[in-house]
């Protein structure tokens, strides 16, 4: 937990002998609290206090890197309980579990599938994150399907195995690409430790309690690993959510280092509206990857798209460039279209513009990311900053007519608009998705 100016003031010798720099120890530590400078600059801070503050500067969630390239997964870091106190950092990562019985063809088929799972979204790349290969029995086989799937996705690997030999042999195949090892237990941490180091690979600890964890994650620690993911195995959604809250809260409320580590949670659902609810619950808190078996469309991009919602900054409303944006082949004829650079606004206009297939210009006017109605009642959606963006994008220069489309909620300011930017003004719909036919009936 971040120590405050007075908590480190209490840490120092209180001389204000000046050698740092500063007119008092108390100035120095408020320089400290703002990290805008190192505790060196004192030559005569204790060791003891020393260790205090960089443990202090430590981050409460350890930041763990999965795999390895472009695909790399940061998980952790976070800092805050409620997404609203400032934003949650690194996205949770959704995986796909494969059992390692398929042949090879069916890997290729699943994996290919896996690697093409994208989707667009408010201007952004959505995907999934990992895939992960489950032994089944076989130690053999299983180092066979990991070396089929090492070669057919750039994805990050998660290896589940409960055979230290296994994991040991699929490590071998694929450990340049930083897998994340599934898991390390009581029983059998002290074999996986050496093997962990030899490969300096990120590991689950698992563990039915939290506890149990916590002082699981001390063993390995002392011995040298510190590149975590805490599991607490499959258990019913209320129990689960429990778990998760608690590592959260002891992480970062009690500053428990022992448990402050990403978690990984294995959804197992037969039923894929089960599977995508509870995967949902754990992506809301405060799972760190989610691994799961259904591949289906609909599910995925729920999952993805509420993960976009979760991980994006409260503070900063997703937003687009501010300019007049061509859809479709346009010409100087072509109708234009007004919303705002809120990113939701703008994709959900585009795509109805795009239904109607009616060649347009869509204005986009810089309302500092607000909806319609938002940056109206917040007078960042007015004639004058509309006109203002007009003459800035050069849309009279772009099209040879003078009639601009406002969105329908704001129709009371059509008047003032008109005189403003000399431009006539034609009222659309309220809702964008009666953009279509006005569009056609336009013409
Ligand atoms: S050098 Fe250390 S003791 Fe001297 S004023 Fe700065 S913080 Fe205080």
């Amino acid at each position: 937990m971040a120590l405050s100016g007075l908590d480190i003031y209490k840490l120092l010798p209180k001389t204000n002998c000046r050698e740092c720099g500063f007119v008092t120890c108390l100035a120095f530590a408020m320089q400290l609290a703002k990290k805008s400078v190192s505790i060196d600059k004192c030559p005569y801070v204790s060791a003891e206090a020393k260790h205090a503050l960089e443990s202090a500067s430590q981050p409460p969630i350890r930041p763990v890197e999965i795999g390895a390239g472009e695909n790399k997964l940061v998980l952790g870091n976070e800092t805050v309980l409620f997404r609203h106190e400032e934003k949650f950092r690194n996205p949770c990562g959704i995986g796909f579990i494969l059992d390692d019985t398929a042949s090879e063809t069916e890997y290729k088929k699943v994996l290919g599938r896996i690697n093409t799972m994208k989707f667009e979204r408010v201007g952004q790349q959505l995907s999934v994150n990992l895939v992960a290969v489950k032994n089944t029995g076989d130690a053999k086989r299983f180092a066979a399907a990991v070396k089929i799937v090492f070669e057919n996705t750039s994805f990050p690997l998660v290896l589940m195995s409960d055979d230290v030999s296994a994991l040991q042999d699929a490590l071998a195949v694929c450990a340049d690409k930083r897998p994340l090892v599934y898991k390390a237990t009581k029983e059998n941490f002290t074999e996986l430790v050496p093997i962990i180091k030899k490969y300096n690979v990120p590991v689950v600890v698992s563990g039915a309690t939290v506890e149990g964890l916590a002082g699981l994650t001390q063993e390995l620690v002392k011995s040298g690993i510190q590149d975590l993911v805490l599991d607490t195995g499959i258990k019913s959604a209320k129990d689960k959510l429990w778990d998760l809250t608690q590592f959260r809260r002891l992480a970062l409320k009690k500053a428990n280092r022992s448990v402050g580590y990403p978690v990984l949670t294995v959804v197992e659902q037969s039923d894929n509206f089960q599977e995508a609810h509870e995967a949902a619950t754990y992506i809301l808190k405060y799972a760190s990857i989610v691994l799961l078996r259904g591949l289906d469309n609909w599910e995925i991009l729920s999952l993805l798209t509420l993960r976009q919602n979760i991980y994006s900054d409260p503070q900063k409303p997703l937003q687009i460039e501010p300019k007049l944006y061509p859809v479709g082949a346009v010409n100087d004829k072509s109708p234009v279209l007004i919303t705002t650079n809120f990113s939701l606004s703008y994709y959900t206009v585009l795509s109805e513009v795009e239904a109607s297939k009616v060649p347009s210009y869509i204005l986009s006017v810089d309302t500092e990311g607000m909806s319609v109605l938002t940056a109206w009642a917040a007078e960042k959606f007015t004639p004058e900053k509309i006109t203002d963006s007009l003459n800035k994008s050069g849309t009279a220069g772009t099209v040879s007519h003078r009639t601009l489309i406002i969105p329908g909620y704001v129709a009371g300011m059509s008047g003032d608009l008109e005189e403003k930017s000399g431009w006539k003004i034609i009222v659309g719909p309220k809702e964008a998705a009666a953009l279509p036919s006005f569009m056609k009936n336009l013409r």
